[in-house]
């Protein structure tokens, strides 16, 4: 289906792709660009590209796919770079985890949404980083957001959601702003519990001890603190508003619980675990 994809970002999310797209036989070349050789000769050693480069403007030219997969943050300059060099013929897609500001990055530098732009969004993922951690089945019926726009090319968001199909994929289009507000809720709201509650811990005198005695919960709940730093920063700070409503929400809602521990309310409590169990027993049913 893609001749010549150009994949900006080998990491995991790029890189997965790569592979799912070529296992598919659903493209032919990759060109990876990055900055750090040793992640790109670790891809090219795992046959995730075919080449590799540190020039994006050179690699985009003849490329008839090119997919952003750096984090959210660096979409303004990478596609400022692009821009004069990518073929008007030719797809732009994204993987980033938040849409809005991705298309407002996209828009500025490119003076208006190319119409052949299809924002995308793969809800899967590791807390690893980099090409060496990617595997072609990562997609594997997991949910991919597309959020295309009122003008966006019916013909490109076709062809991506094809893509995404051949990765075993299940794809959903959806208003980018309906994703952000989503998304800060199921999975930006969690890693800041789980960022936020390893670093309390560890700032405590005792954290050795504390952490040593750590059971299967504690690891199940915290996995996810160990994502990129780089890549949540630039979601906190691309996606604020809807995270800040989201944050706000919870913190109301746990000072609901620290003043039933407070007053001894064994009803509240009670009553509170009741509704959180049974939504989550379903949520693994419906899983
Ligand atoms: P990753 O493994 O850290 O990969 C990101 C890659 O981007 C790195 O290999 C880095 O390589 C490259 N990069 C950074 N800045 C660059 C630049 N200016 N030009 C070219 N390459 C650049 O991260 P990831 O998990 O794949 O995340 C990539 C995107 O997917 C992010 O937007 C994230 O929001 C989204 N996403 C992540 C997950 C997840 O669970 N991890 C899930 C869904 C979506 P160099 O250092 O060599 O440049």
């Amino acid at each position: 289906m893609i001749e010549r994809l150009c994949l900006i970002g080998v990491g995991l999310i790029g890189g997965s792709l790569a592979l799912a797209l070529k296992a598919a036989d659903a493209c032919h070349y990759v060109v990876g660009v990055g900055r750090n050789p040793d992640n790109l000769d670790d891809a090219l050693r795992l046959g995730i590209i075919d080449a590799a480069s540190h020039d994006a403007v050179a690699a985009v030219k003849d490329a008839d796919l090119v997919v952003l997969a750096v984090p959210v943050g660096m979409t303004e300059s990478v596609c400022r770079s692009i821009a004069p060099a990518l073929d008007p013929n030719a797809i732009l897609t994204d993987v980033g985890s938040v849409k809005g500001s991705v298309i407002e990055q996209v828009t500025k530098a490119f003076g208006a949404v190319p119409p052949r732009f299809v924002p995308g969004h793969p809800i899967a993922g590791t807390e690893k980083s980099g090409a060496r951690h990617a595997f072609a089945s990562l997609f594997a019926e997991r949910n991919v957001i597309l959020t295309p726009l009122m003008h966006t090319d019916p013909d490109a968001v076709e062809t991506v959601q094809r893509l995404w199909l051949a990765c075993g994929a299940v794809v959903e289009t959806m208003d980018y702003a309906k994703h952000d507000r989503i998304l800060a809720a199921t999975s930006h709201l969690p890693h800041m519990l789980a960022f936020g509650l390893v670093d309390s811990l560890a700032r405590l005198q005792d954290s050795d001890e504390i952490f040593r005695f750590a059971a299967g919960g504690f690891r199940d709940f915290t996995r996810i603190a160990s994502s990129d730093p780089t890549m949540w920063r630039d979601i906190c700070l691309h996606n604020r508003d809807a995270l800040l409503q989201a944050l706000t929400r919870y913190e109301d809602d746990l000072a609901r619980l620290h003043d039933a521990i407070e007053r001894g309310d064994a009803e509240v409590l009670s009553e509170i675990f009741t509704r959180a169990k049974s939504a989550r027993d379903q949520l693994v049913v419906d899983l």
